[in-house]
């Protein structure tokens, strides 16, 4: 039955032509890691490398991810990773708010399937989509949010970290709390 779910998911998504991304895409970028995980991180939308490949995070954040996860004691295996829009915004612009509109209902069928007890926002995009239109990235980070049976906190996008290296200690921080709060789930 999930198998049928997820063949539906990505077949809508193939297929879509919903927003304007779909016409500069490459490839639809859907989602990888454990469909099963108890935590699930979400998030803006695919850069050039995920765009050319069809998987989230493996340019250079997606490189950085899988290091902070590892410091967690965490891998890909044990995390499923989305993004709010599923194509590529030319020139890795911000996604427009009628283009994440049209996609978040794909991001919330694959909540539906994953079913996480955590959700983790990375970014301001994801953030706002996801927990407060007016979420503050800066100020807001590393707190948790009860939601509809989710705990769900937002950290830096590691595309900020590689911009700005005094994010890392924040961000290294929410890692740990993360770490805490899935060892309390499990
Ligand atoms: S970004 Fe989402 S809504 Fe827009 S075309 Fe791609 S899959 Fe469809």
């Amino acid at each position: 039955m999930a198998e049928k779910s997820w063949e539906i998911l990505e077949g809508a998504c193939l297929s879509c032509k919903k927003c304007r991304l779909w016409e500069t895409r490459t490839n639809v970028v859907i989602g990888t890691g454990n469909r099963n995980a108890d935590i699930l991180f979400i998030g803006e939308g695919p850069g050039q490398q995920e765009d050319l490949q069809g998987i989230p995070f493996v340019g250079p954040a997606g490189q950085l991810l899988d290091k902070m996860l590892t410091a967690i004691n965490l891998t890909r295996d044990d995390v499923y990773i989305a993004n709010i829009v599923k194509c590529r915004p030319p020139g890795n612009r911000d996604p427009h708010s009628d283009e994440q509109e049209a996609c978040l209902n794909y991001l919330r069928y694959q909540l539906m399937l994953v079913k996480p007890k955590i959700i983790v926002c990375l970014g301001r995009i994801a953030a706002q989509a996801v927990i407060s239109p007016d979420f503050r990235i800066t100020r807001e980070r590393g707190i948790w949010h009860d939601r509809k049976g989710y705990k769900i906190i937002a950290t830096y996008h590691p595309s900020a970290l590689l911009r700005d290296e005094s994010k890392k200690r924040p961000a290294w921080e929410d890692f740990k709390s993360i770490r805490d709060m899935y060892q309390s789930i499990k």
